[in-house]
């Protein structure tokens, strides 16, 4: 079964868009997305344009503010802070990567937790890890839905994760361990991975290695998410070997029209779970 992330995310961005439409009436506000984009990298440009026309079509209201590379850290800090009290924005995204006089972590841990629409502020790792309601971040949260679009229940599923990036891998696993998975986390330091995966009900593959994950390295069965976007000759592949591990999974996500499409679908609903919780902690 091929797990078409295309149409899942569309239906997403219909619930998304149907609730932003509820909340301005209730409200007569709606939720908005400022994203701060710092130099002129081609993907961050297509990254930022994709974003921002899908949240003007649920409804969202979107802001994308440009800096050229030579901004400063304190410039950067200060607009977040801005940012942070003005209450016309719900969400704040500040696409990586920046550039290296920037400190990453420190832009990060300036975004109010309460705005951190990419669940990245420690504060919101934190109580993701210990099952508090936090913002999570949009490509493992896609994931997410996808799997449980397959199998609703994975009480007990054992769960291999190739990849620990606070990005992906981590994060990922939290999720899965919210739903009784048994989880393993893989790495480049991983004795033997293809062992690792024979076991897997569930594999999620975000490495970014082209086509890693073979056919004989699964089990029948298995649903397997491929997080991958690798550029090759042969045009942009995932970290599954998709013609042999389609032959065998029970489910599999292409690349592309897998976990793209609901990396920005579950951006989109962050943006809305922000604006609802700043209201819930008012009242
Ligand atoms: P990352 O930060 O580079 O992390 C890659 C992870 O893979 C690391 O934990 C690394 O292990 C592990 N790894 C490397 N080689 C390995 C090997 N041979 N065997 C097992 N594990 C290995 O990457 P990322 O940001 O998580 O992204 C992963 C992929 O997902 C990339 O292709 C990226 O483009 C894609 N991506 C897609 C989306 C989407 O929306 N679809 C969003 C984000 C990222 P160590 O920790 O030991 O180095």
């Amino acid at each position: 079964m091929l797990i078409d992330g295309k149409k899942i995310a569309a239906e997403l961005r219909r619930e998304t868009k149907l609730e932003i439409s509820q909340l301005k009436n209730k409200y007569k506000k709606v939720p908005g997305l400022t994203v701060i984009l710092v130099g002129d990298l081609p993907a961050s440009q297509i990254y930022v344009r994709n974003k921002e026309k899908s949240a003007i079509e649920v409804g969202l209201k979107s802001e994308i503010i440009k800096y050229p590379k030579s901004v400063t850290e304190e410039e950067i800090l200060n607009k977040v802070e801005e940012l942070n009290k003005d209450n016309t924005v719900s969400g704040i995204l500040v696409q990586l990567p920046l550039p290296e006089h920037i400190n990453k972590k420190k832009v990060i841990e300036t975004i109010s937790p309460d705005k951190d629409v990419d669940g990245f502020h420690p504060m919101n790792v934190g109580n993701l890890s210990s099952g508090f309601k936090s913002s999570i971040p949009c490509t493992p949260l896609g994931c997410y839905h996808l799997i449980k679009k397959v199998e609703p229940n994975l009480d007990g599923k054992k769960a291999i994760i190739i990849g620990r990036s606070n990005l992906n891998g981590k994060p990922m696993a939290q999720l899965l361990l919210k739903e009784n998975c048994t989880v393993t986390i893989t790495h480049s330091k991983t004795k033997n991975l293809k062992k690792e995966c024979m076991e897997g009900d569930i594999i999620v593959a975000a490495v970014g290695m082209p086509k890693l994950v073979k056919g004989d390295w699964i089990k029948k069965d298995s649903i397997v998410i491929d997080v991958g976007i690798n550029k090759t000759q042969n045009g942009i592949v995932g970290d599954v070997d998709f013609e042999e591990v389609s032959k065998i999974a029970r489910a599999i996500t292409p690349v592309p029209g897998g976990v793209g499409p609901m990396t920005i679908a579950c951006l989109l609903q962050n943006t809305v779970d922000c604006f609802k919780r700043s209201f819930e902690k008012t009242q």
